[in-house]
């Protein structure tokens, strides 16, 4: 290979590694950030399915290629109802359909946005909620 050419090749080298580093970078700060979310608990905390318990959350954190990750899960103390996080402010619900057979075929396995969470809380259904209330 003439001088030039591997000259050449260890610029790619150099930018292809420092690429990859900003990547990573930024997926860290991504999910650094995403790990910070609900420090002050779920957005609910009344069961809209019972109408009677209380939403818990679970949190298990781990390490991905040493990217911290978290794994949520909000269980009702009263039904069985369980939301399980799967993706940004995104929950997929597991009814109790023994507490709630019309609701268990309106979300069941349906994810649900927590806008559209915030909309079916009996602890909102009176008030109108304003958005991006952690600014
Ligand atoms: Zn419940």
């Amino acid at each position: 290979m003439h001088p030039a050419d591997k000259r050449a090749w260890r610029w790619w080298l150099g930018g292809l590694l420092g690429l990859g580093a900003l990547g990573y970078a930024g997926l860290y700060v991504r999910h650094w950030a995403h790990l910070a979310r609900y420090r002050e608990g779920f957005v609910l905390s009344a069961c809209p399915i019972c109408e009677a318990g209380h939403l818990h959350l679970e949190e298990r954190r781990y390490r991905l290629l040493g990217i911290p990750r978290v794994r949520r899960v909000v269980r009702c103390d009263v039904c069985r109802s369980v939301l399980r996080e799967v993706g940004t402010r995104r929950w997929r619900y597991a009814v109790d359909g023994a507490e709630n057979p019309a609701l268990y075929d309106a979300l069941n396995g349906r994810v649900l946005s927590e806008d559209e969470l915030l909309r079916m809380a009996p602890e909102y259904a009176a008030v109108q909620y304003v958005e991006d209330e952690e600014l």
